[in-house]
């Protein structure tokens, strides 16, 4: 049975999408792949509202990431947690040998503008890393405040994973000055895993130009200067294939409008906090609550187990929680073309299976 995804992905991808996915080969190098990127790249500036340069990787989301620390770190990199994926980014530092304090958040809560403000203070960081949206806690953090502390810094380069929520949530990168806005295909955008997109601007070309190990297939600038020197091409063969499907999906994102598609998540979000609050309690701060995925405290201590074994049957998969969090929460994704009816449709099907 095909099942429903409601999981922080990957997403359900619509059959038209899928289909972009066998489109025959082109050459990476002919002048059909340029053309290829070179319109991925424009659409993916108005989604990013950005006019920095974008690249894309042959990598989930994590590539890129590990990539950032590693090739713009000069001095020490400043890692902000707030859960799983920010400890992830500490160690992608450190595993490469990149000088990196981390400062955690306690689960649940989000990294504060004065967190920020107080570490960057020191002087000792030349890069600092925010999760915008904790997969693993369901909290989205108020980028807005700590993007105007992190401006009082003009010398530290600005990485922001927005994997879970690039696509579902407007990300400003510009406004923001954000330097390095990282993402990844199978969440709020809604195709296949296995790519991931990031805008780069100038500062952090020019920080990475001062990096000696930057390693090979994540070197960011080596990436960005086959970009500019080989007319939109990459030091490695991409996958075409997810070319095609997000050159094609980007179409369809900017023809549902984008502020239809945020207000969209914003109301699935808005109906699963409500359940989550009647039925058992939200894990996140409520102030803090994503837009994209919710993580639901089992307040009613419920086997997770059993509920997401009965909702496969029903072909519903959703997540139990993350790490520690397992069978203390569950986690319920509404990213991507999931709509406010499925989302109803699922919540109708646990209140039956919970007998709520
Ligand atoms: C999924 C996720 C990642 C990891 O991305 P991959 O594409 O699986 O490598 C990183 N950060 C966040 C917030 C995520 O949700």
């Amino acid at each position: 049975m095909k099942k429903k995804l409601f999981i922080p992905g990957p997403v359900n991808v619509s059959e038209d999408v899928l289909k972009k996915m066998s489109i025959p080969m082109i050459g990476h190098r002919s002048k059909d792949a340029s053309i290829l990127q070179k319109n991925i790249s424009q659409k993916m500036m108005q989604l990013m509202y950005t006019k920095n340069q974008i690249m894309l990787s042959t990598s989930s989301g994590s590539g890129l990431m590990e990539g950032a620390v590693r090739s713009c770190t000069q001095k020490r990199a400043a890692v902000f947690s707030i859960g799983a994926f920010g400890d992830r980014w500490y160690k992608m530092a450190t595993s490469n040998g990149v000088p990196a304090d981390k400062f955690s958040s306690e689960w649940g809560s989000p990294t504060t503008a004065k967190m920020v403000d107080t570490a960057l203070s020191t002087g000792k960081y030349d890069l600092i890393t925010i999760t915008h949206n904790e997969t693993s806690t369901g909290v989205m953090n108020p980028v807005d405040e700590i993007a105007a502390v992190v401006k009082k810094y003009p010398e530290v380069v600005f990485c922001l994973d927005t994997v879970s929520s690039l696509g579902g949530t407007k990300i400003e990168v510009d406004q923001l000055g954000v330097d390095l806005c990282i993402t990844s295909t199978q969440k709020c955008l809604g195709l296949p895993p296995g790519m991931s997109i990031c805008s780069i601007s100038e500062k952090a070309i020019a920080a990475a130009k001062k990096v000696e190990n930057r390693g090979l297939y994540f070197d960011l600038l080596a990436m960005y200067e086959c970009i500019i020197k080989k007319d939109h091409q990459y030091p490695s063969t991409p996958s075409l294939s997810h070319m095609f499907a997000l050159d094609y999906q980007l179409d369809k994102i900017l023809e549902e409008g984008l502020e239809n598609r945020f207000m969209r998540h914003k109301e699935m979000a808005k109906y699963v906090r409500n359940w989550a609050r009647e039925n058992f309690d939200l894990f996140a701060n409520e102030k803090y609550a994503s837009n994209t995925l919710t993580t639901v405290k089992n307040s009613k201590f419920i086997s997770v187990a059993d509920l997401t074994e009965k909702l496969e049957e029903y072909g519903y998969s959703i997540s139990n929680g993350y790490g520690n969090l397992k069978e203390k929460t569950f986690r319920i994704a509404h990213m991507a073309e999931t709509t406010l009816d499925e989302v109803k449709e699922l919540l109708d099907t646990i209140d039956e299976i919970l007998n709520i």
